[in-house]
């Protein structure tokens, strides 16, 4: 994710994490700047949204939970469902009732019988959920402004999205997942992954539904319900589509026209071709600058003019690149916990330096370096916080550490390495963790296996922060 306006609007959007309910069967950790521990699996997910009211700003949903129990006897499961969420039934695959309780933002589902060690688990939960605290779901009303007509959009990261469907809020676990939204005619849907159908209900609404596969973290799932037209575009037979404003389409062929090239650049400079069925860039209003929602980035509708072509405009230069690294570092690799949060930011702030350096030479890129390094240095606080550090209300709290500071910590280790190693390591943390989740130590060890080279002592010092002052030794 990127925000427009820095540190100060991103921190304020990341919510401190939803209380966990008093009884469980599972450990779960209270403190969730700790990796959750859960006794499921979640497989898939089919999440059918319908009934939007912007008045009341709530919707009807059903979704369908596969999962596969992780512990002998799985005899409840506990999934992150808002407080917001009234859920009206709960059904298994067999039709058997089940029971359910609501905790804060918690809510359990009792099967019939405890499940088995590995054996599956199929419910369908049936709910009405109002968005009364701004989580989760944005709906947009015009207000009468130009350039702003009604919509709505989701925000996932960090645990936000069980306000709008109950599912595991938490980024390590992965499922597939399919999205069914009916709405009235004149509104596209936007979401993850292959538009799977887009049927015409006789009530003069559709119904559009998009598939993600292969697996990929909940906090991903977006949804867009807007007046959107589609440009389309492709890149080595993947579709590449602008969804923007029929009134954008111009300015939108020239801002968007630079992203097959950047998936080219991206692929090779990674050794990992594009990984998803398509990629969509969507713009929204009063958004707060991009969201790397996997396949489907969500953007500001703030597009540049020709004037902003004269300078080098933030969204071009910046916001694209970034989400589209995260499409490789988040989406494809994600972090295993919001402590470990520069495994993704890290990389999608190196990466637009990498897409400057490429497109704008070498010159255009140490000028960024430069101003990310200034800004870390007039911020302080953040000289004796650790990259990796589990001392935080939210994710995004050291923001500094982990966007601007986590790219130079990949730059620098790319000057020690030289390009040749730093490519190869890069190829194989993807490759290894491809559809994984990861902690600081999977990327050292595949530095390590790829290289030959020990960086261990160059993370405690950049990342870790275990190195005393004095103590350390330039070099890797
Ligand atoms: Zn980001």
């Amino acid at each position: 994710m990127r925000s427009l306006l820095g540190c100060a609007l991103l921190a304020a959007l990341a919510a401190p994490s939803a209380p966990v309910a008093a009884q469980s069967n599972a450990e779960r950790v209270a403190n969730d700047s700790y990796t959750r521990s859960h006794d499921y699996d979640l497989v898939h997910q089919r999440i059918e949204v319908r009934n939007f009211d912007w008045d009341s700003t709530s919707l009807d949903g059903r979704v369908t939970t596969t999962l596969v129990a992780l512990r002998p006897g799985l005899d409840s499961v506990i999934l992150d469902a808002g407080r917001g969420l009234a859920v009206t039934r709960v059904v298994d695959a067999r039709g058997t009732i089940l029971k359910s309780a609501a905790h804060g933002d918690t809510l359990v589902v009792y099967p019939a019988r405890p499940v088995a060690f590995h054996d599956t688990l199929r419910f369908a939960i049936d709910y009405h959920a109002r968005i009364d605290n701004g989580r989760g779901l944005t709906f947009i009303e015009p207000e009468g402004r130009e350039h702003r007509p009604q919509q709505i959009w989701s925000q996932g990261e960090d645990e936000n999205n069980h306000f709008w469907f109950p599912t595991y809020d938490f980024p390590n676990d992965k499922m597939t997942w399919e999205l069914a939204a009916t709405v009235p005619r004149q509104y596209s849907v936007v979401s993850n992954g292959r538009l799977v159908a887009d049927r015409r209900n006789p009530d003069g609404t559709h119904t559009v539904t998009w598939r993600q596969d292969p697996r990929s973290a909940t906090y991903l799932v977006s949804l867009i319900v807007a007046p959107v037209i589609r440009l389309a575009d492709t890149w080595r037979g993947v579709p590449v589509d602008y969804y923007v404003y029929r009134a954008d389409s111009s300015r939108a062929r020239r801002l968007f026209g630079v992203t097959p090239d950047m998936m080219e650049v991206y692929s090779r400079l990674t050794g990992v071709r594009y990984p998803w069925a398509k990629y969509a860039q969507t713009t929204v209003a009063d958004f707060f600058g991009g969201m790397e929602n996997v396949s489907a980035t969500t953007l500001i509708d703030w597009l540049p003019d020709e004037r902003a072509y004269l300078d080098r405009p933030w969204y071009q230069w910046i916001l694209i690149p970034h989400e589209l690294a995260h499409q490789w570092f988040g989406d494809l690799v994600t972090c295993k916990d919001w402590a470990n949060l520069w495994l993704n930011e890290g990389f999608a702030t190196y990466f637009e330096t990498l897409w400057e350096e490429h497109q704008y030479g070498a010159d255009e890129a140490a000028y960024s370096l430069w101003q990310n390094r200034n800004s870390w240095m007039n911020n302080q606080r953040l000289y004796p916080v650790p990259m990796v550090n589990r001392n935080f209300k939210d994710a995004t709290e050291y923001a500094g550490n982990i966007y601007g500071k986590g790219g130079w910590v990949l730059h620098m280790l790319r000057q020690q390495l030289g390009d040749a190693e730093f490519y190869r390591a890069m190829k194989h943390y993807l490759e290894t963790n491809r559809g994984q989740n990861v902690v600081t130590a999977d990327l050292v060890k595949a530095i390590e296996q790829a290289t030959a080279t020990n960086v261990d002592q160059f993370f405690d010092q950049w990342v870790n922060g275990l190195e005393q002052s004095g103590q350390h030794r330039p070099g890797v």
